[in-house]
C-alpha cells in the first residue's frame, strides 16, 4: 500500500486516496440482511450504467436487483437485456461501420494486387449482415443474463416506477405488478429516439432503434439530423451501397470542433452522401409504391425541396425515459424541462435516489461514461469511497467513413474560454501510408492540437480525423488527463509508420500561416 502510494505520488497520476479506493475497496456487510428492505440497491434500467453500478455494488457485498424493460419502438422493434449500447447503439453501429469499411477495402485490395473476379458483382447481402449482427447481440444478451444470475443479482424483466422513495412497482410482461423495496435506488433508464412533430414521422419513419434489425434492405435513405447518429448511419449506409441524403438543421456535429466536422462531412460528400444544409423536414408521405416522399424547407432561403426515398431515418436526438417513472411519488423534483435528471454527483434531491448515464442532464451520453459513473457511485454507496465522477476530458469518436476522434476542448471553445492571444493551435494534414497504393484521397486526413500558448503549452484538446481515430485518441486521452504539454508531445518519439505518430510530428502553428500539408512520408 505504502509503495503503491509512493509510486503514485512520484508519477503524479492519481491522488493516493483514489488509488487506494480503486484497488483496496473493502466490501461492507449487506444491510438488507437486517430485513428493513428487500434490497440494498434497486437499479431501474439494465443498460451500460445500471448494470455497471449493480455489478460493482454486489461485488461490495450489497444485495441488488435490476429492473429492465424495453418498450417496442413505434415500428415494433424490441430487444433484450443490456440497454442501448449492446442492442441498438455502439455495438451494432460499430459492426455495420466495419462491414462498410470492409466493402471499401475490397476495392482497395485490387490496387494491392488482389485478384477480385468482378468488382461490379460485389454487394452487401443485407439480410446476412443483419442476421450476423443480431446473432452477436443475442449472444451478448444471453451472457449478460447468465452473468447476473452468477453474481446473484435479481433480474426483473419489468417496467419500473416509483411508489415512494424506497418502493418500486414493476409491471411485468403479463401485466402483473411486483413491489420491490430498496434502501437505495439508482435511475439508469437511458433514452430513446426523438421524432420531430411532422406528419408521417412516427407512422412511416424508422430510427436507430430499427435500422440494425431492419427486415429488408433500406435502399435509398433520407437521414434527418446531422449529429453523431445521423452522420454515422448515413456513412455506413452509403458505403454499404444504399445512397444516403442528410438533412442538416444547423451545422453537422454541433458542439464539436467545426473544422474537423467539415473534414468529416467533406469526406462523406466525396463518397456520394448528399447534404441539404439548413434544412428541416416538413412531412413524410407514403406513396402507393410503398416508397416515402419527404418534403423539407431551407430555414434561411425558405426554399422547399422534396424527394422520394425507400427509407427515412430520424436521427434528431434522444429524450430521457423519465416520464413513466412517477418521480413525483418519490419526491424527485430535480428534473430539467427536457425530462433529464439534474444531479451533479449523481445524487438527486432525495438522498437515497441516484441517477447515472444518459438520463443525466448535461453529461456526455456515452457508454464508458455511464459505466464509470455507475461503478464510482456503487463504491461511494457501499464502500465508503469519496471519488466523484470526472466528466471532463472524456474522449469520443464519431464512426463516420473517415473517423473523427477527439478529447478536450474544440478550437472554438478554447478561444472563447481563454482568448485568441492565449491559445496556440498546431495542425497538419497527413497521408496515411495505407492510402498510398490505392491512391486514396487524403484531403480530409487532418489533425490538430489546441494548447495554451504560454510554455510549456498545456494541451487543451486533441482532434484527429482519419483511419482508426478512436484507437488513436484513446491513448492520447490518458495523456491529456495527466496534463500533457506540447513540449512533452513533441518530445515523444513516434511509432513509424502509424497514423497516431502524426501527433508527435506536429510543429506548425496556425498562427505561423505555414503550409500544414505533408511534404513526404518521412519528413
Ligand atoms: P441505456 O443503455 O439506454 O439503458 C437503459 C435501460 O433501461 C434500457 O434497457 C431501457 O429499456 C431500460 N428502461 C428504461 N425505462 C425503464 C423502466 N421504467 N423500467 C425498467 N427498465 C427501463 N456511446 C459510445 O460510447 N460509443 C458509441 O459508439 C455509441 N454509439 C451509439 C450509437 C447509437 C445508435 C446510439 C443510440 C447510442 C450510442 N452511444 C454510443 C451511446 C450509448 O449507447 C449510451 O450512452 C449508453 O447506452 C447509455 O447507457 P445508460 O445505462 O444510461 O442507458
Ligand atoms: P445529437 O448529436 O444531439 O444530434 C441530433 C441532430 O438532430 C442534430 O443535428 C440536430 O440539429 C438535429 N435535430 C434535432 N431536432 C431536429 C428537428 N426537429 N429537425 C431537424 N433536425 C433536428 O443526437 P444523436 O445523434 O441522436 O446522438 C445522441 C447521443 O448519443 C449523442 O449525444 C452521443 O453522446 C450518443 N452517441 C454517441 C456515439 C459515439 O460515441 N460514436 C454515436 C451515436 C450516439 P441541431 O444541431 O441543429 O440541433
Amino acid at each position: 500500500m505504502t509503495i503503491l502510494n509512493s509510486l503514485c505520488r512520484i508519477n503524479n497520476l492519481f491522488k493516493p486516496l483514489k488509488l487506494s479506493e480503486n484497488v483496496f475497496l473493502v466490501a461492507r456487510r449487506s444491510l438488507a440482511s437486517t430485513g428493513t428492505y428487500d434490497y440494498d440497491l434497486a437499479v431501474i434500467g439494465g443498460g451500460s450504467g445500471g448494470l455497471a453500478c449493480a455489478k460493482e455494488a454486489v461485488n461490495l457485498g450489497a444485495k441488488v436487483t435490476v429492473l429492465d424493460y424495453v418498450t417496442p419502438s413505434p415500428q415494433g422493434t424490441k430487444w433484450g437485456l443490456g440497454g442501448t449500447c449492446v442492442n441498438v447503439g455502439c455495438i451494432p453501429k460499430k459492426l455495420m461501420h466495419q462491414a462498410a469499411l470492409l466493402g471499401e477495402s475490397i476495392h482497395e485490395a485490387v490496387a494491392y494486387g488482389w485478384e477480385v473476379p468482378s468488382l461490379d458483382a460485389i454487394k452487401i447481402n443485407w439480410p446476412a449482415l443483419t442476421e450476423a449482427v443480431q446473432n452477436h447481440i443475442k449472444s451478448v444478451n444471453w451472457v449478460t443474463r447468465v452473468d447476473l444470475r452468477e453474481k446473484k443479482i435479481d433480474y426483473v424483466n419489468g417496467l419500473g416506477e416509483f411508489k415512494d422513495p424506497h418502493t418500486l412497482i414493476a409491471t411485468l410482461k403479463n401485466g402483473s405488478k411486483k413491489e420491490i423495496t430498496a434502501k437505495n435506488i439508482v435511475i439508469a433508464v437511458g433514452g430513446r429516439p426523438h421524432y420531430p412533430d411532422i406528419p408521417g414521422a412516427v407512422e412511416y419513419c424508422i430510427s436507430s432503434d430499427d435500422i440494425f434489425s431492419l427486415g429488408h434492405p433500406p435502399g435509398k435513405t433520407l437521414v434527418v439530423g446531422a449529429g453523431y447518429i445521423g452522420l454515422e448511419c448515413a456513412g455506413f449506409l452509403n458505403s454499404l451501397g444504399y445512397p444516403a441524403t442528410v438533412l442538416v438543421r444547423s451545422v453537422p456535429l454541433r458542439g464539436f470542433d467545426q473544422q474537423m466536422a467539415q473534414a468529416v462531412t467533406s469526406e462523406m460528400e466525396q463518397k456520394g452522401v448528399v447534404f441539404h444544409n439548413k434544412c428541416v423536414p416538413l412531412s413524410v408521405e407514403k406513396l402507393e409504391t410503398g416508397q416515402l416522399k419527404a418534403r423539407w424547407q431551407n430555414t434561411e432561403t425558405q426554399e422547399r425541396g422534396e424527394d422520394v426515398f425507400d427509407t427515412v431515418l430520424m436521427a434528431t436526438g434522444r429524450y430521457a425515459l423519465t416520464k413513466t417513472l412517477n418521480l413525483e411519488a418519490a419526491g424527485v423534483t430535480c428534473v430539467s424541462n427536457s425530462g433529464k435528471i439534474i444531479a451533479e454527483t449523481e445524487q438527486t434531491n432525495v438522498s437515497n435516489i441516484y441517477a447515472v448515464g444518459d438520463v443525466l442532464e448535461g453529461k456526455p451520453e456515452l457508454t464508458p461514461v455511464a459505466i464509470h459513473a455507475g461503478r464510482l457511485l456503487a463504491r461511494r454507496m457501499f464502500a465508503g469511497a469519496t471519488q466523484p465522477m470526472d466528466y471532463d476530458n472524456v474522449a469520443t469518436t464519431v464512426f463516420t467513413p473517415l473517423e473523427y476522434g477527439c478529447v478536450g476542448l474544440s478550437e472554438e471553445t478554447a478561444l472563447a474560454r481563454h482568448g485568441a492571444d492565449k491559445v496556440e493551435v498546431y495542425h497538419a494534414f497527413y497521408k496515411p501510408t495505407e492510402f498510398f497504393i490505392p491512391q486514396r484521397n487524403i484531403r480530409n486526413c487532418y489533425l490538430k492540437a489546441v494548447a495554451l500558448r504560454e510554455a510549456p503549452q498545456r494541451i487543451l484538446g486533441l482532434h484527429f480525423v482519419g483511419p482508426v481515430a478512436g484507437e488513436v485518441i484513446q491513448g492520447f486521452a490518458a495523456a491529456v488527463k495527466c496534463g500533457i504539454t506540447m513540449e512533452q508531445l513533441m518530445n515523444t518519439v513516434g511509432i513509424h509508420p502509424t497514423v497516431a505518430e502524426e501527433f508527435t510530428r506536429l510543429n506548425i502553428t496556425k498562427r505561423s500561416g505555414k503550409d500544414p500539408n505533408p511534404a513526404s512520408c518521412c519528413s
